[in-house]
């Protein structure tokens, strides 16, 4: 924790995204879809694409609405969401649709076992610690694999996710990323999303000389039960952040709600509705633009 207190500084808003070509989709990916549009996997770009595909697929599992209670906020939860001068997203099912680690496995060749996994982890009913190690244990990804991956799959944003970063980041509010995936995964979609790379709190993959596989770093508070509220408690600290809400779809991300951490939890259920979750969440959403609705 002192490691990770001592290397941290707080973030610019000015920070200005550069471009990184090397995990843009193959160019042979976008077909023309009329005067100036593009798709990509069959998705339809309103935008020309940046580089990390924007997704507007029918999630895995439909979203349905969890009682009313909470879909609608309350004045005081608007309040809070209006005036938070720190937001930290979950990454996995929220700001990407996909679960980064199984699509890492899947790219090795170990995808089945390692969703088994996932989905044991998800239940709390193993450590995380124990489930990440035993995760990549059965794919010994090396610094390659990984290259690779973000290069043949990157990372498909969330619908809204960008505009709604960019509407945040105009209102100076500091965003972070905080996920237990892996931070080489993330700098690229932090790049594109203007979100400084400092600001991701996320697993580190070690690698040996050969670039092999040689574990994650165990330092990091995410790598551990309880890690998301850790590393939110760290953020809140370090730059007396007066507000600071947590928006994602798991129980770790509902966790970071406590004193010292996070004034409100949004759960965002666009990817992934759990209802245990939804349930004890300040907010339910199921599309970013809800919580723009709010923003001046
Ligand atoms: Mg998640």
């Amino acid at each position: 924790m002192a490691r990770l207190l001592s290397t941290r500084i707080c973030p610019s808003q000015r920070f200005q995204a550069p471009r990184l070509p090397s995990i843009r989709p193959p160019l042979n990916s976008y077909s023309a879809a009329g005067s100036g549009d593009l798709s990509f996997r069959g998705v339809k770009l309103s935008n020309p694409p940046g580089f990390v595909a924007a997704a507007l697929e029918v999630p895995k599992s439909a979203p349905h609405s969890p009682g009313p209670e909470n879909r609608l906020p309350s004045e005081e939860v608007i309040r809070t969401w209006c005036n938070a001068d720190a937001v930290c997203f979950d990454v996995d099912s929220t700001v990407c649709l996909d679960e980064g680690i199984d699509e890492l496995a899947d790219f090795c060749g170990a995808g089945p076992a390692v969703a088994e996994w996932t989905a044991k982890a998800m239940t709390g009913s193993v450590p995380f610690e124990e489930a990440l190690a035993a995760r990549l244990s059965l794919f010994k990804p090396s610094l390659y694999q990984v290259n690779e991956c973000m290069e043949k799959r990157p990372p498909r944003i969330s619908p809204g996710i960008a505009k709604l970063v960019k509407r945040l980041r105009a209102k100076n509010v500091h965003i972070y990323l905080v996920s237990g995936g892996f931070r080489q995964m993330f700098k690229p979609l932090a790049l594109e999303l203007g979100i400084p790379p400092e600001n991701i709190y996320a697993n580190q993959l070690l690698f040996g000389n050969y670039g092999e596989y040689v574990g994650f770093d165990p330092a990091e508070p995410t790598s551990r039960s309880g890690g998301k509220a850790i590393a939110v408690r760290q953020i809140r600290q370090m730059c007396g952040y007066k507000t600071l809400v947590m928006i994602g779809d798991g129980a770790t991300d509902l966790e970071a709600r406590q004193p010292g951490g996070a004034d409100v939890f949004v759960c965002y259920g666009g990817v992934q509705m759990r209802e245990p979750v939804a349930r004890k969440a300040d907010w339910v959403v199921s599309d970013f633009q809800e919580l723009m609705t709010y923003l001046s």
